[in-house]
């Protein structure tokens, strides 16, 4: 309960800490890590310098990977308040927008879009082989 309240404290008085004691690490609960949004979500650590300890900012609370570093090397126009952070319970359809908005990345994590895809892709590499070989097979015909 007292760890509860000292880690509440970072957001509800928004003195968010230097973004040089943070530490970002995956998510260490396998049960959610099904998806790929797992390879960018994690969870966001304080470290203390005197001690070298490391708390979660929140346990419930889910961090970018892509916001931390962008804001980490933004040096001291970075701020923690700027990374993305989700409940933990959050759908990851929203993590992956976040990552196909904000930072144009596309990961594949629901699977009729990816087979969808899939078959998409399948069908124009059989268009080009096709053409290829046609084309090939024209070239052998030309040359003999
Ligand atoms: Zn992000």
């Amino acid at each position: 309960m007292s760890t509860q309240n000292k880690v509440n404290k970072f957001v509800s008085t928004l003195k968010a800490p230097p973004l040089t004691s943070l530490q970002w690490a995956p998510v260490s609960d396998k049960s959610i890590r099904q998806s790929k949004v797992w390879e960018f979500m994690g969870v966001l650590f304080v470290v203390d310098s005197a001690t070298g300890c490391r708390c979660p900012i929140d346990d419930n609370l889910v961090h970018c990977k892509l916001c931390f570093y962008e804001q980490v090397s933004a040096g001291k126009d970075g701020h923690m308040l700027k990374i993305y952070c989700a409940k933990k319970s959050t759908a990851s359809g929203n993590h992956i927008a976040h990552a196909s908005q904000k930072h144009k990345r596309e990961f594949q994590c629901e699977a009729p879009a990816t087979s969808k895809l899939a078959a998409w892709l399948a069908q124009s590499d059989d268009t080009s082989h096709s053409a290829g070989n046609q084309f090939e097979s024209n070239r052998d015909l030309g040359c003999s």
